[in-house]
């Protein structure tokens, strides 16, 4: 069933190489129990390796069951000791983080079938008499106990061939005989069983006895009572070479995963901080932003757009005025000759603003008064929701007739509906014909807490001007902005004879300015915001990766193991790559959840502006899953390349 011939492997460290096996040639049978016997360093572990592929020589030919296993594929091999070999090291290998029984379905993992392997695993366990111990962790069982467990690992998958090396090293005598015993049962039921060990007593259990001295063998012997052995018709491997994906592999997969993370609880909750914080700063940034941004669409709304607003006087720098011009004062001429600037100019309202003392029956308040034009209504979005904006005749006759900002009616009429109520603004009676639409806050400044009259009625009866404060423009498009501001310019130059250098008299602001300002600011600051949280993402993760390398060195007997049993590159791979992905995701949805929580703090609280959108719980979290691939990636590499034997030999 196996053969090799004349097959030599050399170990290099550095510049010096050790022969560790210098030309063996061994046929062995199907259904034999082999003993390999020798010094210690003589290369009986070496040649079971070999024997059993978790190695491969250097030079030499190795047939196994008539095939040719030279020169397969690192995952083939993986495949056949899967299928055919099972294995017994000295160290047991169990895993402690798992049941009894999920150490002995281990294999079963790997091997592509699925079904339900408890039944099975229990069955082994019985055998080597542990049926009672399933739910039993290795920790809690005796040297002997851990080591029948391994057995029981071994036989899961029914293998031909088990190999074992020195089963019984680390165990005392009576155990050592226990071990031994199941192993003849084992040879009795038609196990080929191949042992290396040191003891003579050990060996005497087996039917056939390999001395192997310096990587050679010395001695093959053969007790009579053994019997000849028949040879199997070659051609009988199944070769299991299974494809990658397996519904019931991806769900070990998973549940060994999560088991390993939670196993580590401190030290995942404290690798994931990293995306936790990251992930958090996104979906609060993104909040804040979309907030910031409704908000301040809401104020561009309300104050018109492509509008211009002219005032007499200069911006004025720490309190004094700067030059020497005179203010100019504008009139309604100013206004129509404005409005006659067509086509850069669609609508023209001039206004005048003073303060207004406010009685209503028993309540009185101080507000804003706005005498305004027929267009204001449209241009700023005054039109009132309640009532009704002012009619043309209203404002060429100045009639006495008033719409209320929301604040100034809660102020004077709390919850009752004001519309045809009189007012007394400055002692002058006012019927009450509408209610502005609430704007909000620009700044400290209550846009509500204003009293919209006639810009007629506002000059001559209630604020005794007989000039313009401001006259606002609508200008025809965005594009007109810039030639509509130089048209009005010239022409209030020319009407009230200002000189160009004279540029403290009177100013245009433009909207858009104050638009572009507002939309560069909140950019800025979901820059800002997105940066600290694109950097603690990246720090993140890297957390995440170191934590993800010590795992792999801290693992690395495992991974051994794994692979002895029958795990693939690809196999360990994505193990490692769950946990990874595992991490980040759990870190991303804690973060989601922490981010939604401080959004709705600071609106409730603070009072800010937020909306947190599914897009940005998206995106942290599809974000947080490619970090984890991403920085994953690495240590899942760096698992999958390690060589079974070396991984089992790491201290
Ligand atoms: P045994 O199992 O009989 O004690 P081994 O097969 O383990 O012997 O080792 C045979 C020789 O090869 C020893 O001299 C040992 O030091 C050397 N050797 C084994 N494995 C390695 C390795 N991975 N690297 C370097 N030398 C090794
Ligand atoms: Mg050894």
């Amino acid at each position: 069933m196996i053969e090799v011939v004349d097959i030599t492997r050399t170990y290099r460290i550095g510049e010096s190489s050790v022969n560790a096996l210098n030309g063996v040639s061994l046929k062995i049978g199907q259904g034999e129990f082999v003993a390999i016997m020798g010094a210690s360093g003589s290369g009986k572990s070496s040649l079971m390796h070999i024997l059993g592929l978790l190695d491969v020589p250097d030079t030499g030919e190795y047939r196994l069951m008539g095939k040719k296993v030279s020169g397969m594929s690192e995952d083939e091999l993986a495949a056949i000791r899967n299928n055919v070999a099972g294995f017994v090291f000295q160290q047991f290998h169990l895993l402690t983080r798992m049941s009894t029984i999920d150490n002995v379905m281990l294999p079963c993992i790997y091997s592509g079938e699925r079904g339900e392997f408890r039944k099975a695993a229990l069955e082994r366990l019985d055998m080597v008499g542990l049926g009672q111990r399933s739910g039993h962790r290795p920790n809690q069982m005796s040297g002997g106990e851990q080591q029948r467990v391994a057995i029981a690992r071994a036989l899961i998958r029914d293998p031909m061939i088990i190999f074992a090396d020195e089963p019984t090293g680390n165990l005392d005598t009576k155990n050592s005989h226990e071990i031994m015993r199941i192993l003849t049962e084992l040879h009795e039921k038609g196990k080929t069983i191949i042992m290396v060990t040191h003891e003579q007593e050990i060996a005497e259990y087996a039917g056939r006895i390999i001395t192997m001295k310096d990587g050679r063998i010395l001695d093959d012997r053969r007790k009579p009572s053994a019997a000849k052995q028949a040879e199997l018709p070659p051609g009988e491997l199944a070769v299991a070479a299974s494809t990658l994906f397996q519904p019931t592999r991806m769900f070990g997969f998973f549940v060994q995963a999560f088991q390993s993370i939670l196993s580590n609880k401190i030290r995942t909750l404290l690798s994931v901080l990293g995306i936790l914080v990251g992930v958090a700063s996104v979906i609060a940034m993104m909040a804040l932003g979309t907030g910031a941004k409704a908000a301040m669409e809401e104020q561009l709304k309300s104050m018109g757009s492509n509008l211009l607003s002219i005032r007499g006087g200069s911006a004025r720098i720490g309190g004094a005025a700067q030059g020497s011009g005179t203010v100019t004062r504008f009139t309604e001429k100013d206004a129509e000759a404005i409005s006659e600037l067509t086509p850069l100019v669609r609508r023209v309202s001039g206004d005048v603003t003073g303060l207004g003392q406010l009685v209503s029956m028993d309540r009185n308040w101080s507000s804003s008064v706005e005498g305004v034009d027929y267009d204001y209504g449209q241009m700023r979005a005054a039109t009132p929701t309640i009532g009704r904006w002012f009619t043309r005749q209203e404002i060429q006759g100045r009639e006495k007739v008033a719409i209320l900002g929301t604040t100034v009616v809660t102020k004077l009429f709390g919850n009752l509906n004001p519309v045809d109520r009189v007012v007394k603004i400055n002692r002058i009676n006012f019927r009450v014909i509408g209610v502005a639409p609430a704007k909000g806050f620009s700044g400290p400044r209550d846009q509500d807490d204003v009293v919209l009259i006639p810009v007629t009625t506002g000059m001559y009866r209630v604020l005794g001007k007989n000039y313009l404060d401001g006259i606002f423009v609508e200008v025809s498009s965005a594009a007109n902005i810039e030639p509509a501001k130089s048209a009005i310019d010239a022409l209030i130059r020319k009407r009230h004879k200002v000189l160009p250098s004279n540029e403290d008299s009177f100013n245009i602001r433009d909207m858009t300015q104050f638009q572009q300002m507002l939309s560069s600011t909140t950019q800025t600051m979901s820059m800002l915001l997105g940066s600290i949280a694109a950097i603690s993402l990246v720090v993140g993760g890297i957390g995440i990766m170191n934590i993800m390398l010590v795992s792999v060195t801290e693992r690395t007997k495992e991974i051994g193991l794994r692979k002895a049993i029958g795990a693939r590159k690809a196999d360990i791979m994505l193990q490692f790559l769950i946990e990874s992905v595992g991490m980040t995701l759990t870190g991303g949805i804690i973060g989601v959840l922490v981010g939604v929580g401080v959004s709705v703090i600071l609106s409730t609280f603070a009072g800010w502006a937020v909306k947190t959108s599914a897009f940005s719980v998206v995106l942290a979290t599809s974000f947080s899953v490619l970090i984890g691939l991403f920085f994953g990636l690495w240590p899942a590499q760096k698992a999958a390349g390690l060589k079974p034997v070396e991984a089992l030999r790491y201290e």
